[in-house]
C-alpha cells in the first residue's frame, strides 16, 4: 500500500529557512578576543542567500565543492548552510593537518572555491599552488596587499574576493534548489588518526536526521546558547550548525581564541548553557575554572567525545560546578554522533548504577544498530561482557568512503575492508549491554596485546588520570621480547606537583591486575595532540619505539 503522505525531501534548505523564519532573534555570536559580535538567524538567512547567489555568480553549480579554511565563526556557519542548500557540497578543510595532508585531501575533494578566514590566509596561500583546481578564493576579512598578491599569485586562480564585497547587493533571498535528499551536501575526511585520511560524503537526508535525533537526545531549545569548540572542520561539527536552525539555539563561535582562559571568559560573559568539545579541551578548562574561578552557573551541560573521556573528569564538572559533562562516541563517517552516555531515566544519580551509564560511551541513539564482531568474525552477545570490535549501521552511517578514481587497488581495498556485508567496521574494541549502552574499552590499534592477554590502554589513562597530581596521562604498547608488547605510560603533572613514577605505580596497583601495570613510566612536559586535539599515539609510539626513556 502506498502512503498518501507527501514525499518532501529532507533537505538541509528547510533547516536555513526554518530557523530564519521560525528563530529569528537567536544568534551566532563569534568571540573577538575582546567582546562578540552578533548576527541573528534572521539576518544568517540572508546571508546565506546572497552567498549562493555569488557563488552561483562565479559558476559554482550543481554539485561542485566549496572549501572552507576556517576557525568556528558566524561567516563558516553561514557556508555550512548556504553551500548544501544551493545544491553544492561543502568541504570544510582541517586547518591543522600537516600540509602534505591537507594538501592531499582537499586535492582529493576537489574544492573549486575556497573561502578562507583572513588570519588564516597567509597559511592557505603556501598550499594554494598545490590546489590546482581551485579557482577562487573569498578571504573572510582584511588582509595585508602581500598576502593577496600570494592567493591571487597561481595561474589557476580567476579571482580574489573579499567576503563582505562578495556579499554585497546580491538579492537576500534564493529559490533553493529541490534536490534529491540523497544528494551529497558535504563532505569530511578523518583526521588521520590511525591511518591516512579517509573521506566520507554526508547527504541532505543524513545529515537532517542526526540533527533532529541529536537535538531530541540533548534536549536543546531556543534558550540555549552552546559553546561550539569543536571544529567546523571536525566531524561534520557534531551536526551543530543544522541543529542549531531546528532548535533556535545560539551558537557561541570561540573563533581562533580556543585556550582555556577565553573559553572560561566566553562562558561567563556570554551566560553559555552548553558546549561541545574533546576531553583536551575540556580538561584544559577544568584546571582553568579550578585556578581562576568565574561564574559558569549559566552552562548546564557540557557534551564530551571524539576520544574516551576520563571518569576522574566526567565527575568532577558536576561535582565542583554543577555542570552535566555528557559524553558521546561518534565517528567521522557516522555523522558523526552513535551514541550519548544519558543515564535511564529510572536510574537516579544516588543508584549504584548511574556512573555505570554515564562512563560509558553511551546508550545507541535510535536508528544506529549495533553488533560485535570476535576475533574470529563469529557475531557475539550484546551481554555487557562479550567483548568484539563494533560494527554499526543506520541512515546516517557511511556505506562507504569517497573515491574520486585517483585511487590504486590498494587504497580502494582498503577502502571497501572497513565494511562488513553493509555494516561499518568501527576499528573501537567493547561491548554492549542488553540495553544498548556501549563500553569501549580501546581502538583495536592502540589495544595492548602482551603474553596474549589484551590491555585496554584507556582503562589505565581513567585510573592514573584520577590522580590529584596528574593532567594528562596516555598509554601506548611497546615492543616486549617476552610479552610481545607491554605498557609504557606518558605522564604529565599539573603545575606544582611533585608525583613520581613510583607514586603514581603505587597508586595505580589497587586498581588493575598486577600484570596489566604498566613497567615503564614517562613523565613528559605535553602528550602530543593530533589535529583536532586528541592524544596522538602514532607520535608517541615513534618517540618511545625502542622502548628506551628520554
Ligand atoms: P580519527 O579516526 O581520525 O580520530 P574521528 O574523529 O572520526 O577521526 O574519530 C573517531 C574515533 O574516535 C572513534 O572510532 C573512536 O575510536 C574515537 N572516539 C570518539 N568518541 C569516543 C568516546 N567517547 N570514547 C572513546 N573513543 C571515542
Amino acid at each position: 500500500m502506498d502512503s498518501t503522505m507527501q514525499r518532501t525531501p529532507l533537505l538541509i534548505s528547510t533547516l536555513l529557512r526554518y530557523g530564519a523564519e521560525a528563530h529569528p532573534r537567536s544568534e551566532l555570536i563569534t568571540w573577538t578576543g575582546s567582546g562578540a559580535r552578533r548576527i541573528t538567524y534572521r539576518e544568517v538567512g540572508a546571508k546565506a542567500a546572497q552567498l549562493a547567489h555569488a557563488l552561483r555568480g562565479i559558476g559554482i553549480t550543481g554539485d561542485q565543492r566549496v572549501g572552507t579554511f576556517m576557525w568556528n565563526n558566524a561567516e563558516h556557519v553561514i557556508a555550512y548552510l548556504a553551500v548544501p542548500s544551493m545544491g553544492a557540497v561543502l568541504h570544510a578543510l582541517n586547518i591543522r593537518l600537516f600540509p602534505e595532508q591537507l594538501a592531499y585531501v582537499a586535492r582529493h575533494g576537489g574544492s573549486e572555491v575556497v573561502i578562507v578566514d583572513d588570519s588564516l590566509a597567509e597559511s592557505f596561500s603556501k598550499l594554494l599552488p598545490a590546489l590546482t583546481r581551485v579557482r577562487h578564493v573569498v578571504v573572510n576579512g582584511p588582509v595585508p596587499a602581500e598576502v593577496r598578491d600570494a592567493l591571487a599569485a597561481p595561474a589557476h586562480v580567476e579571482a580574489v574576493h573579499d567576503w563582505a564585497e562578495f556579499l554585497d547587493g546580491q538579492p537576500e533571498t534564493f529559490e533553493w534548489p529541490d534536490v534529491d535528499e540523497n544528494d551529497g551536501c558535504a563532505m569530511c575526511y578523518t583526521s588521520g588518526t590511525t591511518g591516512s585520511p579517509k573521506g566520507v560524503v554526508y547527504s541532505h537526508r543524513s545529515n537532517y536526521l542526526h540533527s533532529l535525533t541529536a537535538v531530541s537526545m540533548l534536549g536543546i531549545g531556543q534558550p540555549d546558547r552552546l559553546l561550539i569548540v569543536v571544529p567546523l572542520f571536525h566531524a561534520n561539527a557534531w551536526g551543530y550548525p543544522y541543529s542549531a536552525m531546528i532548535s533556535g539555539a545560539s551558537l557561541v563561535l570561540p573563533d581562533r581564541y580556543l585556550q582555556p582562559e577565553p573559553l572560561a571568559r566566553m562562558i561567563a560573559d556570554l551566560k553559555v548553557t552548553g558546549g561541545a568539545g574533546v576531553p583536551t579541551v575540556w580538561n584544559g578548562l577544568l584546571q582553568q575554572l579550578e585556578h581562576e574561578p568565574v561564574d559558569v552557573s549559566s552552562c548546564r551541560f557540557l557534551m564530551v567525545g571524539g576520544a574516551a573521556a576520563p571518569p576522574a573528569m566526567l565527575r568532577a564538572f558536576p561535582e565542583k560546578f554543577g555542570i552535566e559533562m555528557v559524553q558521546g562516541w561518534g565517528m567521522t563517517e557516522m555523522s558523526p554522533v552513535g551514541s550519548l552516555a544519558l543515564a535511564p531515566g529510572d536510574v537516579a544519580p544516588d543508584s549504584p548504577d548511574y556512573w555505570r551509564y554515564r562512563e560509558s560511551q553511551g546508550r545507541l541513539l535510535c536508528g544506529v544498530q549495533g553488533r560485535l564482531a570476535g576475533p574470529d568474525g563469529s557475531l557475539q552477545p550484546a551481554d555487557g561482557e562479550s567483548v568484539g570490535e563494533l560494527e554499526v549501521r543506520g541512515p546516517w552511517i557511511t556505506g562507504s568512503y569517497y573515491a574520486n578514481g585517483s585511487e590504486s587497488e590498494a587504497e580502494l581495498a582498503d577502502m571497501a575492508s572497513k565494511f562488513d556485508d553493509g555494516w561499518l567496521r568501527t576499528g573501537d574494541v567493547g561491548s554492549l549491554t542488553d540495553d544498548s549502552y556501549l563500553v569501549l574499552t580501546d581502538r583495536a590499534k592502540d589495544v595492548i596485546k602482551s603474553g596474549g592477554e589484551w590491555i585496554s590502554s584507556v582503562d589505565l589513562e581513567n585510573a592514573i588520570m584520577g590522580h590529584p597530581d596528574v593532567l594528562e596521562a596516555s598509554v601506548i604498547g611497546i615492543p616486549d621480547d617476552k610479552w610481545q608488547e607491554r605498557p609504557l605510560a606518558t605522564v604529565v603533572l599539573k603545575e606544582g606537583a611533585t608525583a613520581t613514577a613510583g607514586d603514581l605505580r603505587a597508586y595505580l596497583a589497587g586498581k588493575v591486575a598486577r600484570w596489566q601495570l604498566p613497567d615503564k613510566w614517562a613523565v613528559i612536559d605535553e602528550v602530543p595532540k593530533t589535529s583536532v586535539g586528541k592524544f596522538d599515539k602514532k607520535t608517541l609510539r615513534q618517540r618511545f619505539a625502542d622502548g628506551a626513556l628520554e
